[in-house]
């Protein structure tokens, strides 16, 4: 596996190269990521993956300066899973322009909701990062995890915005047997709120099997209760359609539906969805 640090490297690597699949990640790799991995080598003639952490889209400085580094155990990890080339740039290969600039994505809608109220500057952040590793790899395909639903959108947005003619693919979320959405980020948990971490991935399941006979509101109401008895404090338990993420109050089966859930355990912020239908 090659490893570049940056762009003219890699740019210089990937010059004959026509069929590349491509995952975009923060690194702290686990069979999450993995799982893109493989599923760009078996349809790709090469397959890369970058590992930056993104600065300009953390709106909370603790949580970028905890997030979790293991360049070495996830260069292992890439190598035997097939992956041709990792790029691994620092900063300011990626931004020379500073951190400072402020970006003005036009996405509309999809950036004042859930994830993009919660965080704001975060999408755009995204976007910035996206797009800058879209022109120096210049895949064919681009593989992303439905586990960040509203991510994957902003990105289907993106790519209209800017005419990239990449094919984005998003793969189902990879769960630890106990149901929760395998995640960097759980790392930083201990040992007991790891045990109580699951309770997100329950109300989602307890929502998906009760939508039928009960409704959103007072599912939501129990989730809140479950998830604060847990030791949660719940950004949000949102129903949306699946399609455009609309937000909707009531469950409505001629929809296709998507329940979402962003929540912090011992301050770890963790986010995971599921489709109703
Ligand atoms: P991250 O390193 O968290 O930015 O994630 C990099 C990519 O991996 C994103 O497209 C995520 O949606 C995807 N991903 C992260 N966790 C999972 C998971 N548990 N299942 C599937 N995809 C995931």
């Amino acid at each position: 596996m090659y490893v570049f640090k940056t762009q003219n490297e890699l740019r210089a690597y990937l010059t004959d190269k026509q069929n590349i699949g491509f995952v975009p990640t923060m690194g702290a790799l686990h069979d999450g990521h993995i799982q893109l991995i493989h599923q760009s080598t078996s349809e790709n003639e090469y397959t890369g993956c970058s590992i930056f952490v993104n600065p300009t889209q953390f709106n909370n400085q603790h949580d970028f300066d905890k997030y979790p580094i293991t360049h070495e155990k996830d260069m292992a990890l890439l190598l035997k899973a097939g992956c041709d080339f990792l790029f691994l740039p620092v900063v300011d290969e990626m931004y020379p322009e500073g951190i400072k600039t402020q970006y003005s994505y036009d996405l509309g809608y999809i950036d004042t909701i859930l994830e993009g109220s919660h965080r704001p500057g975060h999408f755009q952040g995204v976007c910035a990062i996206v797009h800058k590793l879209l022109l120096a790899v210049k895949p064919t395909h681009l593989y992303m995890g439905e586990k960040d639903f509203q991510q994957c959108m902003v990105v289907k947005r993106l790519l209209e915005l800017t005419s990239m003619t990449v094919q984005l693919i998003i793969c189902p979320t990879l769960r630890d047997e106990d149901g929760l959405a395998k995640s960097s980020r759980n790392t930083r948990l201990s040992s007991s709120a790891r045990q109580q971490a699951n309770g997100i991935y329950n109300c989602l399941k307890y929502i998906h099997d009760h939508y039928t006979t009960h409704s959103f509101d007072v599912l939501q109401q129990n989730c809140l209760e479950q998830l604060s008895t847990l030791g949660f404090t719940t950004e949000y338990i949102a129903l949306a359609d699946a399609n455009n993420l609309t937000i909707m109050d009531t469950f409505d089966i001629d929809k296709k539906m998507v329940v979402l859930i962003a929540a912090v355990l011992e301050g770890v912020r963790l986010i995971d969805n599921m489709r109703l239908n």
